[in-house]
């Protein structure tokens, strides 16, 4: 495992709302976060089948066109009664013709083929909410962090404060969606914390613990 001494990292992302939180995480721990939108560093092409190696495209490609550690996350929505779908699709779900990205299509899609599969009971629509982050040095040296939240998809969508499909996610245990939810009921963690609820927080708490040396 690499430690990582530098105190600027590039958040290998276009995606505002995953920008947005990947700055809030990491924040409290004293670094500063340029992104690749804010760089205008192309958006490589997310050619792999697993969130592994998506992540790891587009972490390696920030960090060679910055020289700087780069951090990217790719996650996505796996609803059980679709067979793991969207998954590493789900971004693709949210396109329209013109490139342009539409979530209450998206969302509207995924209700559509749950009812296909006529899963209207909430325990016929458990799904989990995936990130990997990964952390790559200009040399190609690259970390995987794999955090997960389980849930289930509601219908119809509730809350405005998060992004993408978070308006569909209630995770176990909770009453309220993500939607529903403050940036920081939805993270459920800060350094120190034993505990983090969503996918990206988790997946990033095992980032701090072994990269940074704090948790
Ligand atoms: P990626 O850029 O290929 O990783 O796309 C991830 C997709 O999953 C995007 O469409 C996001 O909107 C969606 N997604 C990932 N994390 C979250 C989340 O925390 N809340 C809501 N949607 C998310």
């Amino acid at each position: 495992m690499r430690t990582l001494d530098d105190k600027t990292l590039v958040v290998a992302s276009h995606n505002a709302g995953k920008i947005r939180e990947i700055r809030d995480l990491i924040g409290p721990l004293g670094f500063e976060a340029k992104s690749a939108a804010d760089l205008n560093f192309v958006e490589p092409d997310e050619t792999g089948t697993t969130f592994e190696e998506n992540a790891t495209i587009k972490a390696l490609a920030s960090a060679k066109a910055s020289g700087l550690p780069a951090l990217s996350d790719d996650s996505g929505l796996a609803i059980d009664a679709l067979g793991g779908a969207p998954g590493v699709y789900t971004a693709n779900w949210a396109e329209r013709e013109d490139g342009s990205r539409d979530f209450a299509m998206a969302m509207q899609k995924v209700e559509d083929a749950l009812q296909d599969k006529g899963a209207s009971a909430p325990e016929k629509r458990t799904a989990r909410f995936v990130s990997v982050l990964c952390l790559a040095w200009p040399d190609g040296h690259v970390e995987l962090f794999r955090g997960e939240v389980e849930g289930h998809v509601v219908w119809p969508p509730r809350g405005d404060k998060g992004f993408g499909y978070d308006p569909v996610f209630q995770p176990l245990g909770y009453d309220t969606t993500f939607g529903e939810m403050s940036a920081d009921e939805k993270h459920g963690w800060k350094p120190g914390d034993a505990q983090a609820l969503s996918h990206r927080a988790r997946a990033f708490k095992l980032f701090a613990e072994t990269c940074l040396g704090a948790g």
